[in-house]
């Protein structure tokens, strides 16, 4: 992977390192309950990458499958047996560079003054394997695991 592009990322207090390789999976934008209420923001955008393009240095805390520092409390990334899901906001080169949202999760949470994004596929909750079907033809292995909300 040396000639891939390199991203590197870090919590607040620089207590947590990480690196991702090449291009993401795909990138898009959360309104879900979860994604809120760990981010303390209106919505989570966010970019997967395949886990093995992922690399952390720093001790970090997970609860409900979300990382975090545990001295600053940075979101960090979550990282799952197949992917690692970024939190955009926690990388260090700002704005970032070709990670637009191809889609938007949990619309009916969107705050009143966002719109959806012009080219992004709208989901009312979770995206699912049949959704998604006719996305980019990656293989899927089913409803994003950290996504779920009510
Ligand atoms: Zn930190
Ligand atoms: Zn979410």
């Amino acid at each position: 992977m040396s000639n891939d592009v390199m991203r590197s990322g870090s919590c607040l207090c620089g207590g947590v390192q990480f690196r991702v390789a090449g291009e993401p999976l795909r990138v898009g934008l959360c309104h879900c309950k979860d994604c809120r209420k760990t981010s303390g923001s209106a919505y989570q955008a966010f970019a997967i990458w395949p886990r093995e393009a992922f690399e952390c240095e720093g001790i970090t805390s997970t609860y409900g499958g979300r990382s975090f520092c545990p001295t600053c409390g940075s979101r960090l990334p979550s990282v799952r047996e197949d992917e690692a899901e970024v939190m955009i906001g926690s990388l260090d080169v700002v704005p970032t560079e070709g990670l637009e949202p191809s889609y938007e999760l949990w619309i009916g949470r969107r705050e009143q003054w966002l719109h959806p994004l012009p080219e992004a596929r709208q989901f009312e909750h979770d995206r699912t394997v049949a959704e998604s079907a006719a996305d980019d033809g990656e293989p899927e292995a089913g409803r994003e695991p950290y996504r779920k909300s009510a």
